[in-house]
């Protein structure tokens, strides 16, 4: 099956009702839809609710523009001082090389900006001016390549990008975001493995996956073969309503990341994405399946949940708290600890001499 890109060609394959297709066509209309094979086989077609299905298959609810959603929900464009780039956080910079990504995820947070009828790479030129910023802001510690998906691009291109950031002094780690191990995880060769090393700097990949059947067998060797050229992996996933908000599902995910060799970095709260209402939770089932995890399933298991905050602000780690303050405030106060069983326990104030 080649990989699905128009609501027709769903309806063909039997992932949409032809009822359904005048709807779907105004969505696609708007964000782009590729369904590739990999990710095909996972859905039931026959489960009206299937996690896999509600990720990657259009919706018409998300013809449905609620309050508060917006085009750019974290606010890239205001932090953007050249194309490409965006950087927001003072030791970081974000190089967006491409629009395009193998699979495009119903609830993206650039899905305004994503798909195959955008300038689908930066131009040499944009490019070079990117790489100038990166060059003339020795504050810039970590490179963080994303998108689109940067894994979308030939090794020979990836291996260029890597080597002019390798070359930039101040810049001492790159870190690759992509779902492309997981999407179609046969282009994870060992020659685009070796394109995105680099001597005496780590690469980190930050893979997004969201539900534990992702992690195929295809999928968990693409990974490996990043592991063992000695990449550290990391995870980020997106809380979604009838994906993966159950503790059952989220305790799954986590425990396969980590037998994948996979450390769970972030689990995100859905942004104010356009349309994608019936894809959020609210952030006190968030914070109860967080708690959930931290009672259940080993440090390892343990993603740190966050909310990127509308407007362009950065992340906020919204956990919930085991801590409590009790009393007056200052050294005097007692602090009340709860532990992985929900019981809470005393914790001395400081004491002086
Ligand atoms: S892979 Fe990432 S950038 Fe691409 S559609 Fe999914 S969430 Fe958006």
């Amino acid at each position: 099956m080649a990989i699905l890109r128009t609501p027709a060609q769903l309806c063909e394959n039997g992932f949409v009702s032809s009822k359904k297709l005048p709807a779907l066509q105004a969505v696609a209309a708007r964000y782009a839809v590729a369904l590739p094979h990999p990710l095909a086989c996972l859905i039931d077609r026959n489960d009206p609710n299937d996690p896999i299905a509600r990720q990657f298959i259009p919706n018409d609810g998300e013809l449905d523009q609620t309050a508060g959603e917006i085009g750019d929900p974290i606010g890239d464009e205001q932090h953007s001082p050249v194309e490409g780039i965006v950087h927001r956080y003072p030791d970081r910079a974000l190089l967006k090389l491409t629009h395009i990504c193998a699979v495009y995820c119903r609830f993206c947070f650039r899905r305004e900006m994503i798909g195959p009828d955008k300038p689908n790479a930066l131009s040499p030129g944009a490019l070079a001016s990117a790489l100038h910023y990166i060059r003339t802001h020795p504050e810039i510690w970590e490179v963080i390549l994303t998108g689109g998906d940067p894994l979308v691009l030939s090794a020979r291109r990836l291996r260029t990008v890597m080597k002019s950031l390798a070359d930039i002094d101040h810049v001492k780690v790159v870190r690759i975001h992509t779902r492309v191990p997981i999407a179609d995880p046969a282009r994870i060769t060992t020659d685009l493995v070796r394109s995105i090393k680099i001597k005496d700097k780590p690469t980190y990949v930050a893979i997004h996956v969201n539900h534990p059947r992702e992690l195929t067998p295809e999928a968990r060797a693409a990974c490996a073969r990043m592991a063992d050229a000695g990449i550290p992996l990391l995870s980020q996933s997106v809380l979604l309503a009838g994906v993966n908000d159950t503790p059952e599902v989220l305790g799954d995910l986590m425990r396969a990341l980590v037998e994948s060799r996979i450390k769970p970095y972030y689990l995100h709260h859905g942004d104010l994405a356009p349309g994608t209402a019936h894809l959020r939770t609210d952030i006190a089932t968030g914070q109860n399946l967080v708690r959930n995890l931290r009672g259940r399933w080993s440090g390892l298991c343990q993603p740190t949940y966050v909310l990127d905050i509308p407007g362009g602000h950065g992340k906020a780690p919204i956990g919930p708290s085991y801590i409590e303050h009790k009393g007056a405030n200052g050294p005097a106060a007692l602090l009340v600890v709860e532990d992985f069983r929900g019981q809470q326990h005393v914790y001395p104030p400081r004491q002086t001499r």
